[in-house]
């Protein structure tokens, strides 16, 4: 089985990297996919450039087997949609599960995403659940909430027996970090060490970003 997480990761953080490393755990997964976007279709642009966002991430997870970065948002450039992402690795492994990893704030608008049914027909999906974040907030989305009902997993297993069309909840250990706490902090002046892993904040530094 393959994850596939994409986001902005502008930078990526220490709460992207735990998530992705106990979802591999719990689920198996041989590879974690880390896919930064080009533009992406739901929120304002990135502060660093694309080819940024991707060396820092690449700098985060060398040493973590089974992760790496996969960089065809970027090279396909334009706005990134997960159905094109998904259909264009399903073509490069077609024998492989996919399961897309998400944040449940990001899981509770899964219905306003382009072709979110064909998403469903090509992966997984395994949602992550933040700080701040409960099963209950879904009920606030009767769409996705019905969605989830309609197509969750009893246990995690189950995805390997089934190709695509899951859904499974993951409580992921609670780490209160985001993106934007960091660009906020590094704009302030205030040392993002522990926030994000040593060669990220390295990186940040020797290229001034998000000052
Ligand atoms: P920003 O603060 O800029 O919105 P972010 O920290 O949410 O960024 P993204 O790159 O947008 O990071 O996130 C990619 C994915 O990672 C999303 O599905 C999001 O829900 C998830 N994610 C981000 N931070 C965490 C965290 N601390 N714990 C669990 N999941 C997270």
């Amino acid at each position: 089985m393959i994850g596939v997480f994409g986001g902005t990761f502008d930078p990526v953080h220490i709460g992207h990297l735990r998530v992705a490393l106990e979802i591999q755990q719990v689920l198996g997964l041989e590879q974690v996919r880390f896919i930064p976007c080009a533009i992406p279709p739901h929120r304002a642009a990135a502060q660093a450039t694309a080819a940024q966002r991707a060396a820092m991430l690449q700098a985060a997870i060398t040493h973590q087997a089974g992760f790496m970065l996969d960089s065809r948002e970027v090279d396909r450039a334009g706005v990134s949609y997960t159905v094109d992402t998904l259909q264009s690795l399903r073509q490069e492994f077609p024998q492989s599960r996919l399961c897309l990893m998400l944040g449940l704030d990001a899981f509770s608008a899964f219905d306003t995403w382009y072709r979110y049914q064909d998403v469903l027909a090509l992966a997984h999906i395994v949602v992550m659940q933040r700080p701040g974040s409960s099963l209950g907030q879904l009920q606030a989305h009767p769409a996705v909430y019905n969605l989830y009902q309609q197509h969750r997993a009893d246990e995690p297993q189950g995805l390997r027996q089934h190709r695509a069309g899951l859904i499974w909840l993951q409580t992921v250990t609670p780490l209160a970090v985001s993106s934007t706490l960091i660009r906020k902090l590094q704009a302030q002046g205030q040392d993002i060490r522990y926030l994000v892993v040593d060669p990220v904040r390295a990186y940040i530094h020797q290229h001034k970003l998000y000052c």
